[in-house]
């Protein structure tokens, strides 16, 4: 018996990076999990396999999370395959970085859409089931410069930052359904996202992590893990992984 066996998880971002990392721990508990991406499909559907062959249960669901209507189709598949879901991963994310006098208002709107946005759709599209179920496990992926703010970041810290006050408030109002929400705030992590950043910059980025290294995408995984299993008693909260870059 895995932690997770007879639950059903979606994790969104899941074709690579943090996302992939979370939903293959779930698997390896024993969770069936629906792994939703944009445009990796081959990506997406790679780690379907190998989840499949290690026993997994597994849904393939292509959407854009910033699109309402992609949250109807992928609820529409998972009631008519499992007819419930007990655990929500709001993963998927997307950087724009320009300092604000470069910043475009599409730059803005993309990020907001795709990173804050979609937790609230996120989050609506499941309540209903979840409510009805009396059971629920939503993590939403922040960051630690939703906190503290990050140079050339506006767009971005402020999606995070939104998501963390969203995620109080949609905790506080679900509670009584016993449906927790909590935010997970992961420092610099070595995915596609961070390899984007310029060497040179990466170098003074390591310098100031107390830990003196990037954070690896099996480390996040394993706080979002333990909130979705053994957090019952969690909710409204945001747990830091970040490797002492934010206290
Ligand atoms: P990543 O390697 O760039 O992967 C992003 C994932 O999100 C991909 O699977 C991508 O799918 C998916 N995605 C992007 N836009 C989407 C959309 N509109 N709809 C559906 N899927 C979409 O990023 P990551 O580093 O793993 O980041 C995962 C989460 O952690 C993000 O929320 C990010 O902000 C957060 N985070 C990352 C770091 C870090 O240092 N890496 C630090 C703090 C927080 P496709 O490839 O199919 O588009």
């Amino acid at each position: 018996m895995g932690r997770l066996t007879g639950r059903f998880a979606l994790v969104t971002g899941a074709s690579r990076g943090i996302g992939l990392a979370i939903a293959t721990a779930f698997a390896a508990e024993g969770a069936a999990v629906a792994i939703n991406y944009r445009s990796g499909a081959a990506e997406a559907e790679a780690l379907a396999q190998e989840l499949r062959s290690q026993g997994a249960q597994v849904l393939l669901l292509q959407g854009n999370v910033g699109d309402r209507s992609a949250w109807t189709e992928m609820m529409r598949v998972i009631g008519a395959t499992w007819g419930r879901l007990d655990i929500l991963v709001n993963n998927a994310g997307i950087t724009r970085d320009k300092t604000l006098r470069k910043l475009t208002d599409e730059d803005w709107v993309d990020v907001i859409n795709t990173n804050l946005n979609a937790c609230y759709y996120g989050v609506s599209a499941v309540m209903p089931m979840m409510c009805a179920q009396n059971y629920g496990r939503i993590i939403n992926i922040s960051s630690f410069v939703g906190q503290a703010g990050n140079f050339g970041q506006a767009n971005y810290s402020a999606s995070k930052g939104g998501i963390i006050a969203f995620t109080k408030t949609a905790a506080l109002e679900l509670a009584r359904n016993n449906v927790t929400v909590n935010a997970l705030a992961p420092g610099f992590t070595l995915t596609d996202m961070l390899a984007k950043v310029p060497e040179n910059i990466q170098d003074q980025i390591r310098a100031r992590i107390p830990l003196g290294r990037f954070g690896r995408p099996e480390e996040i995984a394993k706080a979002v893990l333990f909130l979705a299993a053994d957090g019952d008693y969690v909710t409204g909260q945001q747990i830091n992984v970040n490797g002492g870059v934010y206290m």
